[in-house]
């Protein structure tokens, strides 16, 4: 058994926690939010009444927080609220799995490391669904001992575990997955759209880049129009899945890395700005794959 101090309980990080529970580890939990925290609870989470009390005797210390922002002001303590590094144990394992910059990623892991810690950057992939079943993947960046003692509590947790590298690896792996991700939903949507302009049937088309070179996630798991694959949130009235809002922010995350290495990417930049106008206008709350609704729209102008 291992004492896990859990930082962040909401949609992912609450079943991820439970998880661990039910595989039989002791975890203290805490959250800003008391729904949040109460329904972890309920499943067999202890409830701590601080983030420094739930880190307090842990072998284990695990974030899921929404942004760097967050990860960054939780781990060094906030006015006189201590932070997550100061509160833990010295050789406390830190786990990070909210999706962040790989810049925070890194500094985050440094001043753990240097106040005597061992840290890893671990965002996932799979959904609120994955995070539920124990499915998710995840991708590590860490040195290599602090990967092999990671490994056994992500495997709680997750299917598929990915060692990407040293710390911000995981980050770095994370952000160009969902700069394809974005690009391809939007091409794929684009095509959609301009068959039906050419008077196509979705279920020929789909027939069609299903089987040929066009074939991808976004068209096969995800399809943006309804009928072609039966589970694809667009049969749901585009209802998430993962929300636009949080692809745009994934996408804030890949322009950030873009211009910090120098990098000039076409596509993936025009994702970030399609991505960001259509949160804006509404689609925020939505699938990410109704961009196909705002491709019609354009179109229909
Ligand atoms: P969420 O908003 O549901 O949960 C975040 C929780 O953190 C909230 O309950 C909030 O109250 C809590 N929190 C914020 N600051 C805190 C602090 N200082 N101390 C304690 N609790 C604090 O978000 P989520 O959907 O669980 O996403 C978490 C992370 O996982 C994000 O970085 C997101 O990008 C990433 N992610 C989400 C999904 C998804 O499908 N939801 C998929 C992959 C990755």
């Amino acid at each position: 058994m291992t004492l896990i101090g859990f930082v962040g309980l909401g949609n992912m990080g609450g079943p991820m926690a439970v998880n661990l529970v039910r595989a039989g580890h002791e975890v203290t939990g805490f959250d800003l939010s008391a729904e949040a925290l109460a329904k972890a609870v309920a499943s067999g989470v202890r409830p701590a009444g601080s983030a420094a009390e739930a880190v307090a005797g842990a072998d284990v210390v695990i974030t899921m927080l929404p942004s760097g922002r967050h990860l960054l002001a939780a781990y060094r303590g906030v006015d006189d609220a201590p932070g997550l590094i100061s509160s833990a144990r010295p050789g406390t394992l830190f786990v990070d799995c909210s999706t962040v910059d790989v810049a925070d990623a890194r500094t985050a892991a440094d001043e753990a490391e240097a106040a005597g810690h061992r840290a890893v950057d671990a965002p996932v992939s799979g959904g609120v669904v994955g995070a539920t079943a124990g499915t998710l993947t995840f991708m590590v960046g860490a040195r290599e001992e602090v990967f092999a003692e990671a490994e056994p509590v992500l495997a709680v947790m997750g299917g598929r575990i990915v060692h990407c590298g040293g710390a911000g690896g995981g980050q770095a792996a994370k952000v160009c997955n969902n700069m394809v991700l974005a690009s391809s939903m939007i091409a794929v949507s684009e095509a959609f759209v301009l068959g039906e302009r050419l008077g196509l049937t979705h279920e020929a088309l789909y027939d069609v880049m299903s089987t040929a070179s066009a074939q991808c996630w976004s068209l096969t798991t995800y399809c943006p129009v309804p009928g072609p694959v039966p589970t694809s949130p667009a049969n749901d009235d585009y209802r998430p899945g993962f929300a636009a809002s949080l692809m745009a922010k994934d996408l804030g995350l890949a322009v950030n890395a873009l211009r910090d290495t120098g990098t000039v990417a076409e596509i993936g930049s025009r994702a970030a700005e399609v991505y960001a106008g259509f949160a804006e206008d509404g689609g925020a709350g939505r699938d990410f794959s109704a961009i196909v609704e705002a491709v019609r729209a354009r179109s229909e102008r």
